[in-house]
This record gives structure tokens, sequence and C-alpha cells, in this order.
């Protein structure tokens, strides 16, 4: 008998003949988060699971290995279980020599029994050359428990323990903790996008959503002046674009200093200034976006949230763009988000104190405006726009992180 780690990818299964690139996509990004814990296990698929084989010599903490696993998108649950190959336990006999698992489930039992709970045993035969139905199986296991150990309730329905056996041609696995993982798609599977990260909580939250749907992150951050590259790692926005890789592998961040428009501006007075200032943000953001092939920007807005989010200057933005621009928290509750943030360990690092340039540029705000006259009004004040954006553009600098760790910019 073997340890190894389960992992089930629920919503993958739904995917016909695209299912195979879906499954190797998960494949390799479980490898690479492997590969950043310093690991190399072997990752097979058969059927609809994938198995992670644990080396007998491993003496380091497995739970951890299985809590970092559960940040990757694209798994539905995952457990550490036993492995019996098909020899241990006579797979082709039509009367299979089942004592090992006996054994094993006896020893479970004891180890989890808790007084006035019930349990149920559950099979899945994935390959029904087996001999003995999953009914079956399930009764000659539960007889075992009932006999041998303390428990004596048992519950089909909603049991308080399970106890889970797999079969397949390659072999059995039996394990008791199922632990649910984050579900959706695996990153690199359905697009690539440019998130405009702020120092908020809400376009982390963005960011993640977009990752757990299969996206490829890169961010982008407008900042009041250049970073110096020694403090660029501590910097605020870094370290939240480090904890969202965890979930999504490698992200680049793009720090931008808005100086240029910031002067701009500040020599104009404009009553539109905070809407004028996001619409030259998005444009920045685009132009990344095209260089790096990503086909989407993303933002936290949340619809009235602030000045900048009502629907007229939400409209305005996504006008002076020809790039979509997706929102995926434009109709979450702040509690919402907020909940969500503490969930993904975001709400600590999102509430370190942090001057974003919305709040610098503008005191107060116009709520409503129209792209036909803020067109007017860029094409009248800003005759060097595209100079304003490449002059920006020239002084981007770049930190990337994989799976929590800084990389090599690639
Ligand atoms: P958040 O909570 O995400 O910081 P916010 O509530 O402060 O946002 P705004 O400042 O209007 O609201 O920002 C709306 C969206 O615009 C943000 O979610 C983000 O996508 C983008 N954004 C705001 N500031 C910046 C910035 N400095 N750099 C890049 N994107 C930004
Ligand atoms: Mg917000």
């Amino acid at each position: 008998m073997r340890n190894r780690i389960i992992l089930h990818y629920g919503e993958l299964t739904l995917k016909g003949c695209n299912r195979h690139s879906f499954v190797k996509k998960l494949r390799t990004n479980v490898r690479k988060k492997l590969r950043s814990l310093e690991i190399a296990w072997d990752v097979v698929s058969i059927h609809d699971r994938m198995f992670i084989e644990i080396p007998e010599d491993y003496q380091d903490d497995i739970d951890n290995v299985v809590n970092q696993l559960a940040e990757i998108p694209g798994i539905a649950w995952l457990s550490k279980v036993f492995w019996f190959s098909t020899k241990q336990y006579d797979f082709f006999n039509y009367k299979p020599d089942l004592s090992n698992v006996e054994t094993l489930i006896e020893k479970l039992a004891n180890e989890t029994y808790k007084k006035g709970n019930s349990f149920a045993i559950r099979v899945k035969r994935s390959d029904k050359r087996f001999v003995k139905t999953s009914k079956e199986l399930e009764m000659q296991l539960a007889t075992v428990i009932l006999k041998n150990t303390e428990w004596k309730n048992v519950n089909l329905n909603h049991a308080d323990q399970y106890f889970y056996i797999d079969i397949s041609s390659r072999g059995m696995s039996v394990h008791t903790n199922r632990i649910k993982a984050i579900g959706g798609l695996p990153v690199a599977s359905t697009g690539k996008i440019m998130c405009l990260l702020s120092g908020g909580f809400d376009s982390p939250i963005a960011a993640y959503l977009m990752a757990k749907r299969g996206c490829t992150i890169d961010f982008v951050h407008f900042t009041a002046s250049n970073i110096q590259a020694s403090k660029l790692e501590a910097y605020k926005v870094s370290k939240i674009a480090q904890r969202i890789s965890e979930f999504s592998g490698r992200v680049r961040l793009y720090l931008v200093p808005y100086t240029h428009f910031d002067l701009a501006l500040m020599e104009k007075n404009l009553d539109y200034d905070l809407i004028l200032f996001r619409r030259f943000m998005a444009r920045v953001a685009e132009k990344m976006a095209n260089n790096l092939y990503a086909q989407c920007l993303v933002t936290g807005d949340n619809l009235g949230q602030v000045a900048s989010q009502t629907m007229e200057n939400i409209v305005s933005m996504t006008k002076s763009l020809e790039m979509p621009v997706l929102r995926p928290l434009l109709t979450y509750n702040k509690e919402e988000i907020i909940a969500m943030s503490r969930k993904l360990g975001l709400f600590d690092l999102c509430t370190e104190p942090y001057k974003d340039c919305c709040a610098l540029i503008s005191n107060t705000p116009k709520t409503k405006s129209l792209h036909e006259k803020l067109e007017h009004i860029e094409e009248r004040f800003f005759p060097d726009y595209e100079n304003l954006i490449s002059e920006t553009l020239e002084e981007k600098q770049v930190i990337a992180f994989q799976f929590g760790k800084r990389i090599d910019y690639v």
C-alpha cells in the first residue's frame, strides 16, 4: 500500500472533445505547482481523476502539499489516499482477495470513530471488469466496520463520516477526507487577460475570479512615481500580485508611472479629471495588452461603488477602447467582496495603507459623463495624447511571480 494524492476535476468532465486538452493543461499546472514546492512527483490521469504518487521516503507534511494544490483552478476536490495496486487485491480474479483493504478500512474506522456519529461507504468502479458490484463491496466493507469496531449507525444519505473506495484498472484507492478545492477551469485553457490592479480590495478578487475560469493573467498598475528596483518586491501591489500567482501560476506585474498625464492634466484644471484619467489608464493598458496578446482588459469595477463607477462613467471608459473590458465584480455587494478577500488570504494585504491614484487625482469627481464630450475635451486639451501614452510606456517596470515565488521576467 502506498500514499497518493487524488485530484478530481469535476467540471472538466463536461467538456466533450476538448476534455483531453483541459486535462493536459491541468496536469501541467499541477506539475508546475509541485515544482514550485521543490517536489518532482509523478502525476498521472486515470479516467476522471488525477493521481500523484508520493515517494515512500517522503518525510514532510503531505497535508501542506494537499492544501497548496487545492488552490489550483480546475480541481473540484482532492484527498490524500491509500493506494493498492491491482496485484495487491487480485483485480481480475473472480474471487479477489480484499483482506488488505478490509484491514485498512477497519483501521480508518477506528481512527475516525465518534460516539453517536453515522457512517457510509461509497464505492465507485471506473472499471466494471472488477467482479463485485459497488453495492456488494459497500455491504462487505460496512459489515467489517459494524462487526469489528464501535461504529453502530449507517446513514446512506447524510453520514457524518464517509469512507470512499475508487476502483480502476490500475488500482484501488481508499480515503476518508475530501478537501473542497476551488473548481473552475485550468489556467491557460480559456484566454489571456490584462487586469488593471489597484491597491484596493476589488481588482485582486476580479483577477482571482478570471483565473478560476481558466485565464492567464498579467497585471498593470499605475503609480504616482517610479519605484526603486530594490523596493519593488516589498511594494504593496507586488505582494498582491504575488498572492494571486499562487492560484494562477505565472503573472507579470507592470508598474507604470502616470506622471506625464498627471502633469498635462494639472495645467488645465478640467472638471472631468477623474474619468479623463481613467480613460488614459485604460488606453495605456489596452496598448500593453495588445503587445502581450491579451484578449480583454479586466477591472474590479463595481456598479455604483464610487464616482468612477457610475453607469455613465463605466460606459465612457469602455467607449474609449476597442478592446473589451470584463468586470467580474460589477454586481457584487461590498460584503461579498470582503468575504472573498478574507477567504483568499488577501484581506490583510489589501488593508495595508496605500494611496491610490484615483484618490490623488480628484477630490470632487464628476459622476456623469458622456463619451462624445470627453472625446472632444481630449482632442482640444491633449493634442499630443499618443505621445503621452508612449512616454508613459517607456517608463514601465516589471516584476514577475510564479506560484508565489519571484521569477525572472519571461
Ligand atoms: P479597488 O477596490 O479595486 O482598488 P476602487 O474601489 O478603489 O477599486 P476605483 O479607484 O474607481 O475603485 O477603481 C476601479 C478599478 O479601476 C479598479 O478595480 C482597478 O481595476 C482600476 N484601477 C484603479 N486604480 C488603479 C491603478 N492605480 N492602477 C491600475 N488600475 C487601477
Ligand atoms: Mg472598487
